[in-house]
């Protein structure tokens, strides 16, 4: 489907869950925050209904994001339910990478195709201070098991900070590079003042070429990350609610006063 710009819509972001096991400096404070409660978060049977509409309405890429969508429950079963829906070309996943050596092999089995694993430092006393407590080694058995289970290509997403060094820089361009992954630098966003920036090695934030829409958790459907709107599936329906977020779709980002990154998924 089209946009109001011609752009192709057919990449479909799927917040599963606002939650998350780590509390990520530039993403969440400390003490977490209210989460959306759970009779208002799509269920599984919802989430793949969405996805079968879209595909219908020419989507073929999904990707599952969060907060952290291995802390939802069942995770594999939602998977597994997506996977088998034709047309659905490319599923992909962005995790933390936490619990990744729990669940890599059903992943893949259950027809997930590839992962994106946050890692924005291989300083793993800065790893634990940046997400207040994460451990950097399980990330790292997380990475291992993704690749034994060939969720290829393996990508490593890290967000750029005033505070990250050039040698952090360069020693995860060593690390990708050593192991073949796909390295993205994600320059730190601001929803609120609209600050957003190309990701390096990757399509995000190319307003021009644009072919993405997000559901969130709770089943709105939003046209960009940078906007206010978003269309409730289950108040519209899901097709009503997927046109008019395309048709609210913005020639460029602009500012998001109503989502925060851990419950829009970046
Ligand atoms: S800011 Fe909006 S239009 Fe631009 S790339 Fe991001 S989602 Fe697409």
């Amino acid at each position: 489907m089209l946009d109001q710009f011609n752009r192709n819509i057919t990449y479909l972001r799927i917040s599963v869950t606002d939650r998350c096991n780590l509390r990520c400096h530039y993403c969440m404070p400390a003490e977490g925050v209210q989460w959306i409660p759970h009779n208002s978060i799509l269920s599984f049977e919802e989430i793949t209904e969405v996805v079968k509409v879209a595909v219908g309405m020419g989507v073929n890429k999904i990707r599952l994001t969060g907060g952290e969508p291995l802390v939802r429950k069942g995770i594999v079963d939602l998977i597994k339910m997506m996977s088998g829906i034709p047309g659905v070309e490319d599923l992909a996943m962005t995790t933390n990478g936490i619990l990744l050596e729990k669940y890599a092999a059903d992943l893949a089995a259950a027809g997930l195709k590839r992962v994106n694993v946050s890692l924005d430092t291989l300083d793993p006393e800065k790893y634990n201070k940046l997400t207040r407590g994460g451990d950097m080694a399980q990330v790292m058995k997380g990475i291992d098991a993704a690749v034994d289970a060939g969720l290829l290509p393996v990508k490593i997403n890290c967000v750029q900070t005033a505070q990250t060094t050039s040698e952090e820089k360069e020693q995860l361009r060593d690390f990708c590079e050593a192991r073949g992954f796909k390295l993205r630098f994600i320059r730190q966003m601001s929803l609120t003042d609209g600050s957003f920036y190309p990701v390096e090695g990757g399509d995000g934030g190319r307003c021009s070429i644009c072919n993405r829409i997000r559901l969130t958790a709770k089943g709105d459907v939003v046209p960009c990350l940078f906007s206010d709107y978003g269309y409730n599936v289950r108040e519209y329906g899901i097709e009503e609610a997927i046109l008019k977020a395309v048709g609210k779709k913005p020639a460029t980002g602009h500012k998001n006063n109503v989502n925060a990154f851990y419950n829009i998924g970046g």
